[in-house]
């Protein structure tokens, strides 16, 4: 990219990944666990806009509306921090962006500030699951305050009733945005500006479709298949 006023973003030849998703699909979840296992950095947007708005930055003041409705946040506040976020060098292989882009406008951008720097995605991966579903798997998730462990009511407690597998911690939270109502109008969100990028993913052909309504750990299994072969390893 052309532009002056940014310097360099993602290193050469670092590998890029998206995970594309509706609400609820597991997007935040396999983040995670892919970051943990290929040593990629996971950048979701909505973790930046969470702690932008507890900052109280002008970029969280900005955003803040939008997300407690369960709209999308404007392209031009969210590129931004992304763009941000990308251009702190952590010394990691590539980076995993999870809940980025959500339009149109951000997958050009993504390309973009990608091409400037020599760079492209590796792959997208596309969680597929059943619409109906993720009303109630939103509905009923919550996570440690500690270590970000995600957990459900129904799908996924921990072993010891009130205290996290991972950390021990015993203090749980709710994102804000996760009640019913909110989680319809991010599912109509999703399909009129986000499902658009299935199709603009397949047409350069780096597009994977994983089924993702089974167990946690098939999943992701399936993705780790893609990430391995792309990054060789
Ligand atoms: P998430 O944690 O990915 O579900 O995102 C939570 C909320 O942050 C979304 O409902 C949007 O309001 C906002 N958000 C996160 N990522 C984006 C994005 N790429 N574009 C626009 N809004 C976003």
């Amino acid at each position: 990219m052309s532009s002056s006023h940014t310097s360099s973003h993602t290193p050469r030849q670092s590998f890029v990944f998206v995970i594309l998703g509706p609400p609820g699909s597991g997007k935040g979840t396999q983040a995670r666990r892919m970051a943990d296992t290929f040593g990629l950095t996971q950048l979701s947007t909505g973790d930046l806009l969470r702690k932008a708005v507890a900052n109280g930055t002008p970029a969280g003041l900005a955003a803040r509306a939008e997300m407690e409705a369960g709209a999308l946040v404007s392209d031009d506040i969210v590129i931004a921090v992304l763009k941000d976020a990308l251009a702190r060098p952590d010394g990691k292989d590539g980076v995993l962006l999870d809940g980025f882009p959500r339009t149109i406008t951000q997958a050009k951008a993504l390309d973009a500030l990608l091409t400037g720097d020599g760079n492209a995605i590796a792959a997208t991966i596309n969680l597929v699951v059943d619409d109906d579903a993720m009303v109630a798997r939103i509905s009923g998730r919550h996570s440690c305050a500690r270590c970000g462990e995600g957990y459900h009511i129904t799908f996924k407690r921990p072993a010891v009733e009130g205290v996290c597998d991972i950390c021990g911690s015993t203090g749980f939270k709710r994102r804000a945005d996760d009640t019913a109502e909110t989680v319809r109008v991010r599912l109509v969100e999703y399909h009129a500006q986000t499902a658009p990028l299935i199709e603009y993913y397949d047409m350069s052909d780096v597009l994977f479709s994983i089924p993702a309504m089974g167990e946690i750990a098939d999943i992701s299994d399936r993705i780790k298949a893609v990430i391995a072969a792309k990054m060789q390893v």
